[in-house]
């Protein structure tokens, strides 16, 4: 299977993870030799509910025998699409309660985006240092590091990065701005959380030259931190929210949040501002749905702290970190340098918890599982990262 993996599928880097998966359930990964892993980095922040949640199963299979696509995205009334864009309103401050339904984080960003543009007739977009908002050619124009973007220019004009939470960065945001994009905690540059002063501060500066202000909430949304979307600890509200991720349980689905007048401006002159065809699939949204009430009926999202104290007081333990950056279950594990990561990670996977590092951060290692993981799986994968520090040299 190794070899037809290499052989046939595209590859992202030369050292893909290969590991391979035959099933997986709650926090746990099951390789097709019966070796266990525990999942400690939820597919990258999707798996909030735990892999193969029977509820989300349940929705699944259900929508799937009534229908699964039926038209491109807007057309026909479908309720699961209704009914997940409602109860996601339910949890966005007042007013935002517009959601537009597409299949992932960057075309959310994508949306959110032209939606900008659309409704301040500006085009310069601003966002900061090190943020990650995707990988399409919109969502690459704004991604805060060179590296990534270099090979690809030309990319969008008028793009200028901020450096976060920095006050003195705040003067580069003007009139010419159509929106700034900001993530509520840093996902690739290592989880590094949003001064709350900063936020509204920045909130202020974007009321004052009248530019919109977009949250990626794409990896902190869906009870990540602690609440539905970070925007609610933080206490800021943007004019748009991006989400995508854990919003279907483990199926791909996203959505950009607005004000009705404000997403208006997609419907009119002309038509049609964001096409897509599978956008708010009806089975990735239904899924989303169960995945939603399954966290208010389990209230996962009043565990998170809990969890989070657990965590950060055992992983005080470990030797050779020189900061745990976190908030909610987004923990970082940030060691003296970028080699001694490099061993952890590899050798806390040997030990069957699956990790991993930061895109733009060399010396983090990643801690987001299910929010459905229990103290005593907490203790465990704690006792394994100590005892791999201790013992690494
Ligand atoms: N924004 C953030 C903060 C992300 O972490 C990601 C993905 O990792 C994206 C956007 C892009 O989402 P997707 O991979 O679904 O396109």
């Amino acid at each position: 299977m190794h070899k037809l993996f290499i052989r046939f599928l595209g590859q992202t880097s030369p050292q893909p993870m290969s590991i391979e998966i035959e099933r997986a359930e709650g926090i746990y990964m099951y390789s097709p030799c019966g070796k266990r892993y525990i999942d400690l980095i939820s597919g990258v922040s999707v798996s909030n509910v735990g892999h193969s949640n029977p509820k989300v199963i349940e929705a699944v299979t259900s929508q799937a025998k009534k229908y699964m696509h039926l038209m491109v995205y807007g057309e026909m009334i479908q309720s699961p699409q209704v009914d997940i864009a409602k109860k996601i309103a339910g949890y966005l401050p007042a007013g935002i309660d517009s959601v537009y339904l597409v299949n992932s984080g960057s075309e959310a960003i994508e949306g959110a985006l032209k939606l900008a543009k659309r409704h301040t007739h500006r085009t310069e977009l601003i966002s900061c240092k090190n943020a990650y908002h995707g990988s399409t050619h919109g969502a690459l124009s704004i991604m805060g590091s060179e590296t990534f973007k270099s090979a690809y220019r030309p990319l969008l004009p008028n793009v200028r990065q901020i450096v976060f939470n920095c006050f003195d960065s705040l003067q580069d945001i003007t009139t010419a701005t159509a929106a700034v994009v900001v993530e509520p905690v840093q996902g690739e540059a290592g989880f590094i959380v949003a001064d709350k002063n900063w936020l509204i501060a920045l909130r202020e500066k974007c009321d004052e030259v009248e530019a919109l202000l977009i949250f990626d909430e794409i990896q902190t949304g869906f009870g990540r931190t602690g609440s539905m979307f970070a925007l609610q600890a933080l206490g800021v509200a943007p004019d748009i929210i991006c989400m995508a991720k854990a919003m279907g349980g483990g199926m791909p689905i996203g959505g950009f949040a607005a004000r009705a007048e404000v997403m208006v401006k997609l419907t009119y002159n002309p038509v049609l501002g964001h096409i897509t065809t599978f956008g708010g699939h009806p089975v990735s949204a239904a899924a989303g749905v169960a995945a939603m009430e399954y966290m208010e009926e389990h209230k996962l999202l009043e565990q998170v702290k809990s969890k989070n104290e657990l965590f950060v007081s055992r992983l005080k333990s470990c030797v050779g970190v020189k900061e745990i950056r976190h908030l909610g279950l987004m923990i970082a594990l940030d060691f003296h340098d970028q080699e001694l990561r490099d061993r952890v990670v590899k050798r806390v996977v040997e030990r069957g918890i699956i990790t991993e590092g930061f895109l733009f951060c060399d010396t983090a290692m990643r801690i987001a599982p299910p929010l459905t993981i229990t103290e005593e799986e907490i203790n465990l994968c704690c006792d394994i990262i100590i005892e791999v520090t201790q013992n690494i040299n």
